[in-house]
């Protein structure tokens, strides 16, 4: 087959080496719009569940991530200064960085051409794929092709409230720890995680009267990591907050109603957002990949048998997914009137916040503050 790719990120990545890996006759080009050296993002995050599919699809991938990966089994909740830690939430992250380096060594090596530096932005430059039999867009969350092809695929943008600055330090937080620290002008929130041996990444949030109250939307870039920087101080313990392209933003949750047309297929953000607050992007990004790889394998040579079987096998997972990380991000908006729970019902309510781990299950996976937070509210549930 002739495949073009738009976009060299996770997904579109991905997708190349399992499709060349598994023909070399395969014809793959990629189109990206930054170049070779763009140095944007810090760690990315994966539960193991989301490493297990790696490992079932390209076991050398697998591999080669495991060698690079922080493994830790915990994670911590600070709430009026105190942590609560939680058992059994093992996370692996590694620089988004190192992942793509890898990613694109792979393809390079398998012989798929990557353009750097160019960009789609029309429908004559996507001529440049005229002779392809399958177009993939894997042009992240503000997709060009889709927007293009807007009247079919139907895209929706839901753009949550919250403010959020995607920042970096050298202070290692081990385990991966949500702070949640009330200052005069309101709740910030950081979702700190070492990923590598020198940095974690640092993701501020705060709600719009917060933004608003610090007056953080005329702030430089300098003067919002140091107020960031004051407000999590004891956590930051003197180390600096970095910035890479950190601008304030709001998180837009992608749908589309439609996720082909005629040889054009929509893949990881491009094709629908999940949430920083659940560490799901690159993870449904790169199932994506496995979804889209797997339909053109089981209908090898008939594009439009293919991209149907995507979207009738990566449907339901990928809605699952997205539901529980809007459930999530609707928690983090609301959680100004939670502030008043104690810090182990607290960290409790957190992991009851997507609905996807019940009582029971939190017993077998965390008995200690099952039992704690049981202890608090006079509620026993027997396994
Ligand atoms: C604040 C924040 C924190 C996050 N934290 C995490 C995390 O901890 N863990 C996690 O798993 N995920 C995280 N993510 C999500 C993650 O970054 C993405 O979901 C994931 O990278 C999706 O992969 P993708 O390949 O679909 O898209 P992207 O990674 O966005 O890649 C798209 C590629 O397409 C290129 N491109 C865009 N437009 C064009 C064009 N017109 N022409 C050519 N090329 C183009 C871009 O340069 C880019 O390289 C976070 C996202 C944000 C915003």
């Amino acid at each position: 087959m002739k495949i073009g790719i738009v976009g060299g990120g996770p997904a579109g990545l991905f997708f190349a080496r399992l499709m060349k890996r598994h023909d070399g006759g395969h014809d793959i080009r990629i189109i990206e719009r930054d170049p070779a050296d763009a140095t944007y993002g810090w760690g990315v995050v994966f539960s193991d569940v989301a490493l297990a599919f790696v490992r079932d699809v390209d076991p050398e991938l697998h591999g080669a991530l495991a060698r690079e990966q922080e493994v830790h089994a915990e994670m911590r909740i600070v709430h009026r200064g105190q942590a609560v830690t939680l058992a059994n939430n093992t996370f692996h992250r590694m620089a988004r960085l190192d992942l793509l380096k890898m990613l694109r060594r792979h393809c390079l090596e398998a012989g798929i051409g990557i353009e750097f530096g160019r960009s789609i932005r029309s429908k004559s430059d996507l001529a440049a794929f005229a002779d392809c039999d399958l177009i993939v867009a894997a042009d992240g969350a503000k997709s060009a092709v889709g927007s293009l092809y807007a009247a079919h695929f139907q895209p929706s943008f839901d753009v949550r409230p919250n403010k959020l600055a995607w920042y970096g330090t050298t202070r290692l937080f081990e385990p991966l720890s949500l702070i949640f620290r009330e200052h005069r002008d309101g709740l910030l929130i950081a979702h700190a995680y070492r990923y590598s041996r020198e940095h974690s990444t640092f993701l501020v949030e705060c709600d719009p009267q917060t933004f608003e109250a610090a007056g953080l939307a005329k702030m430089s870039d300098a003067d919002s990591r140091a107020y960031c920087a004051e407000v999590f101080r004891e956590d930051l313990m003197g180390s600096p907050l970095l910035s890479n392209n950190s601008n304030w933003f709001n998180y837009s949750i992608v749908k589309n109603r439609r996720w082909h047309h005629d040889n054009i297929v929509l893949l990881g953000d491009a094709l629908r957002t999940g949430h920083p607050s659940i560490g799901s992007g690159t993870r449904l990004a790169m199932q994506d990949s496995i979804a889209l790889f797997e339909a053109c394998r089981a209908k090898a040579g008939d594009v439009p048998a293919m991209l149907a079987e995507f979207e009738r096998t990566r449907r339901p997972g990928s809605d699952e997914l997205q539901a529980a990380a809007i459930r999530s991000s609707e928690w983090y908006e609301a959680v100004p009137q939670k502030l008043g729970l104690d810090p182990v019902s607290f960290a409790y309510d957190y992991m009851m916040r997507t609905g996807r781990v019940s009582h029971e299950a939190l017993k077998r996976r965390d008995p200690r503050l099952a039992a704690e937070f049981e202890a608090r509210s006079g509620v026993t549930i027997a396994l």
